[in-house]
């Protein structure tokens, strides 16, 4: 799959030969500096940008648009700030309707916000409004989470907290996750396998499978080697992109 974005006649080549071969189920981290592509392929597997050529497909399945069977995590929780809690999550549907309000108590458990159901967004510390929005996401039972560095915005503590929330939803769901970050902590402690990109042109560099069982311990030798590998590839794209010319900060 490719991507070129062209603006006033000047092209950039954002993403080249990307080529993932997701798997249902499976926990995929994508990580690399800043500009190197990683919102546009989120955007592009969420189906909100159809302007790229070569195929695409998710699980088998060809992506033609967005549908329900996404969801989407952006860096802020974009959430109304003139809903509570519960009506955050069940956004357009019916709390009404048993079956929803039935799903969203379910959601409301699942990333422990039992107490806040009636709570405004700006009563909520970062974190929580997070989880509400991962809860919204996860409403239409979705295939697929997409999340956009949803955790770059929280202090280090909470952000662990939120990696520790996010993996027991993934073992109960196992939705399959697309999860950007340029925390390579994050990519580690995540990961089945973490894809590393580098920019001008947006190009996979490599790819790290990660087989260490979950929780992972940071400290770990064998979590270390993980991210002492991933660090040198970083450390090596910053070579690689300092060297090019017209590449600045
Ligand atoms: P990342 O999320 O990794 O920081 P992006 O996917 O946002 O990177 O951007 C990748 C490249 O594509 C950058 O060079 C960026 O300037 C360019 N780009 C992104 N969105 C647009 C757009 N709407 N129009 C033109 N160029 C864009
Ligand atoms: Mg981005």
């Amino acid at each position: 799959m490719n991507k070129v974005f062209t603006t006033s006649g000047h092209s950039v080549h954002a993403l080249q030969n990307i080529n993932l071969g997701i798997k249902e189920g499976e926990f995929i981290t994508v990580i690399g500096p800043s500009g190197c592509g990683k919102s546009t392929l989120l955007r592009i597997i969420a189906g909100l940008d159809t302007d790229y050529t070569g195929k695409l497909s998710l699980a088998g399945q060809p992506v033609l648009g967005p549908g329900i069977d996404k969801g989407f995590i952006f860096q802020e929780p974009r959430l109304f700030p003139w809903l509570t809690v519960e009506k955050n999550i069940a956004s357009d549907l019916s709390l009404h309707d048993p079956n929803i309000r039935r799903k969203v108590d379910e959601l409301i458990d699942l990333v422990k916000l039992k107490g806040f159901e009636n709570a405004y967004p700006r009563e909520l510390s970062g974190g929580m409004a997070q989880r509400v929005s991962i809860a919204r996401a996860l409403l239409r039972n979705p295939k697929v989470l997409l999340l956009d560095e949803p955790f770059g915005a929280l202090d280090a503590f909470t952000r662990s907290h939120m990696q520790e929330a996010l993996l027991d939803i993934w073992n109960k769901n196992r939705t399959t996750m697309i999860f950007v970050t340029h925390d390579i902590d994050e990519a580690v402690v995540l990961a089945n396998r973490i894809v590393i990109l580098k920019p001008r042109p947006g190009e996979v560099r490599s790819v790290v499978h990660v087989d260490l069982p979950f929780p992972r311990k940071k400290s770990s030798t064998s979590f270390q080697e993980i991210r002492f590998k991933v660090l040198n590839e970083f450390e090596r794209i910053e070579e690689l992109s300092w060297g090019q010319s017209g590449a600045g900060i």
